[in-house]
């Protein structure tokens, strides 16, 4: 067998519980997702993550709220106001509700995702988190997937109902979107500060992403010990200026995802390592966190996602039971 021996090397090491560094994270991406040495990634993760997480699959939903054209611009979004071809549209209270009983009332759902746009008002947020969290079962967290915000609305969120946030500093942020850095680092922290769970994901992944932007990204959400890491890549948004550039294949995700799983390991808070949309590459090559979605969602350009990128809870656990995980 013919494998690259400094690779093999690190893989050792990384199975010992080194943490790679940046360097060492570009070589583990810098090879083909075709390669024996990316295959060698995606099991040596998958293994991993089993042992980690015990075997099981972990199903979350996501309910998209609001369709709007959206000032947020980024230029992989399927809501930016710059191309989008959305009708504005909010869920009333009885459509929210309603989703979150089909979503819930199994109670199979770890945690509820619950995505507003980067414009919805703050007291719409809120009053989104409260009114289900009054209406789903105790045990199902809340996640909430919105735009930056301070560390005193961070205690409202909580305070509200929310149990974590999805917040990345994104691939191309303040050249693909209009946010800096420093702003997405700082809800980050807020996150942190307040006791919120911090949802987290190398994403949005691009055939022209470097192994150097992946790796620096990747590892900063180890660095935030986040609750839960995970690997995403950019979906083809039709009148989008990313467009052009293609999307890279399952493959190339799954390995990313491995690569990740190697880090998120050390996480002391990680519970879990989602791949996105799901798919069972993804989940043999370490990702044990799939979501079912209802609702909007900007990697669609449907305004009901179920039935076009998005899955239902009974297709995450046939999912899952293909690849071997207990549900
Ligand atoms: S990713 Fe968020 S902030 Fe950016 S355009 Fe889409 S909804 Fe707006």
């Amino acid at each position: 067998m013919r494998v690259n021996t400094d690779f093999l090397h690190l893989i050792n090491r990384i199975e010992e519980g080194h943490l790679y560094t940046q360097q060492e994270c570009e070589f583990l991406l810098s090879f083909p997702e075709t390669s024996l040495e990316a295959s060698i990634t995606r099991g040596v993760a998958d293994r991993l993550s089993r042992e980690k997480f015990g075997n099981k699959g972990l199903i979350f939903g996501q309910i998209g709220v609001e369709v709007a054209p959206c000032g947020g611009r980024c230029r992989f979004c399927s809501f930016s106001d710059e191309f989008t071809t959305f009708t504005p549209h909010s869920l009333s209270d009885e459509e929210l509700l309603q989703k979150a009983d089909d979503f819930c009332s199994s109670g199979e759902l770890n945690a509820l995702a619950l995505m507003v746009l980067h414009n919805t008002s703050f007291e719409r947020t809120l009053s989104v988190i409260s009114k289900v969290r009054e209406r789903i079962p105790a045990s199902t967290q809340i996640m909430i997937n919105m735009g930056d915000f301070s560390l005193s609305q961070a205690e409202e969120l909580k305070a509200a109902g929310a149990d974590g946030s999805y917040h990345v500093w994104r691939l191309g942020e303040g050249t693909d979107t209009i946010f800096t850095k420093e702003q997405r680092f700082a809800t980050i922290e807020n996150i942190k500060k307040s006791g919120l769970d911090l949802y987290y994901c190398c994403e949005p992944i691009g055939p022209e992403h470097t192994p150097a932007q992946m790796a620096e990204q990747i590892l900063k959400g180890v660095e935030y010990e986040c609750f839960q890491h995970g690997a995403m890549r950019r979906v083809f948004v039709p009148h989008s200026s990313l467009a052009h550039l293609g999307v890279i294949s399952e493959l190339r995700l799954a390995q990313i995802t491995g690569v990740v799983t190697m880090a998120a390991i050390h996480s002391p808070e990680i519970t879990s390592i989602g791949v996105h949309e799901p798919n069972k590459l993804g989940i043999t090559s370490g990702a044990n966190a799939i979501y079912a979605e209802t609702g909007s969602n900007p990697r669609d350009t449907k305004s009901e996602t179920t039935g076009s990128h998005g899955l239902t809870i009974e297709a995450c656990k046939q999912m899952y039971r293909e690849c071997g995980f207990e549900l």
